[in-house]
């Protein structure tokens, strides 16, 4: 009857089990999914832990049940000692009446005639004749009587050890299905042990990759963000023409006036031609617009360092980005400060670095000469607005492009 309801609530905690395993999807594409099966796998988990501690209990009451089985043996077994004992000890006695039964039997036929006889004759009068002769028949008859009463007491004895000893078959029955039991239910608890462990590896790695997915989603939101802002940046600065608000800190760039004259050292640039030609590199942009220097300034945004390492061509969103010199392009690469950006190797320690691309068109490792357009003007990265961010280094330290150009 107990054993019967146990396995009914094993089995209905177990089909439970199956039932919200199928219900849980295996891969969590969202951060809703992955926030769903986190709650899925703790209501599993806690399921599973309940399971746990009614088998322990189950466990708990088997291994009562065992104890209480093993006092009830050994009491049988006491009780059959006993009796066995009282088997022996009536045995005895039964053999011992049978012998002087037998012997006084013996005797009287030996002696039978003449000893009645004598204790007939030795009657001293009619009454205590009658009185001896019923003295000998009162003692074959006690002897009788002693025999019967003994054999009696011999099978009654038997028959309790045989009772008693069915009773001990009976209680070592129950021992063996206890000790199954209990190994059922120890099977159950470690299975139910492997469950949990299974079930909390999972919640560990649902949390990492619910925590990566927030990261991305953040990642992703900032970008956008950055997007807006420059494209806001960009119709703000199309419609009042005049773009009065970028200045070139560089003492260099004095030319302050209007477009793409105000790149002063290079000179050639005016003629639409995006190669200089007359520096060791060529300007990375057409009709070059410098809107901030190389050197210490104030920060623009924040985020962006004071000391500006390189220097800003303002130009549209998409404005062709050109390689400044032959070389092969060592990074191609995103970053949230820099944005999509390219870096090229020249050879002799220098790199040029193009920055907050829109787009980007050459891969790593890929040879690009002089003049070839390499990637596109943008606002990916911390920035106000869409420019050309334009670093060269030498022998990896951020020098004056414009020393170059
Ligand atoms: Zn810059």
């Amino acid at each position: 009857m107990e054993k019967r309801r146990v396995r009914r609530i094993a089995a209905a905690a177990m089909s439970g089990f199956l039932t919200l395993s199928l219900v849980v999807p295996v891969h969590a594409d969202s951060i809703s999914d992955a926030q769903q099966k986190g709650q899925q796998l703790e209501q599993q988990k806690n399921t599973a832990e309940n399971e746990k501690n009614s088998l322990s209990a189950q466990l708990n009451q088997v291994v009562s049940d065992m104890e209480d089985a093993e006092k009830k043996l050994t009491a049988k077994q006491d009780e059959i000692k006993t009796a066995q004992d009282e088997l022996v000890k009536a045995q005895i006695q039964e053999n011992d009446q049978y012998e002087a039964m037998k012997l006084r039997i013996k005797y009287m036929y030996e002696n039978g005639n003449t000893s009645l006889i004598e204790v007939l004759f030795s009657a001293k009068s009619m009454g205590d004749l009658l009185n001896k002769a019923e003295y000998v028949k009162t003692i074959s008859e006690y002897d009788r009587e002693m025999l019967e009463k003994y054999e009696n007491l011999t099978k009654e004895v038997e028959k309790k050890e045989k009772a008693l000893q069915k009773e001990e078959e009976e209680l070592k029955t129950l021992q063996n299905d206890l000790i199954q039991k209990k190994d059922n239910v120890n099977k159950l608890l470690q299975e139910k042990q492997v469950e949990i462990a299974s079930l909390e590896t999972q919640i560990g790695e649902n949390a990492a990759k619910l925590q990566q997915l927030i990261k991305e989603a953040q990642e992703a939101k900032r970008r956008q963000e950055e997007a807006a802002a420059a494209k806001k940046a960009a119709e703000e600065a199309a419609k009042d023409k005049q773009q009065s608000q970028n200045k070139p800190s560089n003492g260099g760039g004095s030319a302050n006036s209007g477009n793409s004259g105000s790149s002063g050292s290079g000179g050639s640039g005016g003629g639409g031609s995006h190669v200089s030609g007359n520096g060791t590199l060529s300007y990375p942009v057409a009709n070059p617009r410098i809107t901030s220097g190389f050197g210490y300034r104030e920060a623009p945004t924040e985020g962006a360092t004071s000391r500006h390492d390189g220097v800003d061509f303002g130009a549209a969103t998409g404005t062709p980005i050109y390689a400044s010199a032959d070389g092969t392009v060592v990074t191609s690469a995103y970053n949230s400060a820099r944005g999509n950006y390219v870096v090229i190797n020249h050879g002799n320690g220098m790199q040029t670095w193009y920055q907050h691309c829109s787009a980007v068109y050459v891969t790593q490792g890929q040879k690009v000469s002089r003049g070839q357009n390499i990637a596109a003007v943008g606002a990916t990265g911390i920035v106000t607005g869409p420019h050309l961010h334009y670093e060269v280094h030498v022998n990896g330290v951020p020098v004056d492009p414009m020393n170059y150009l």
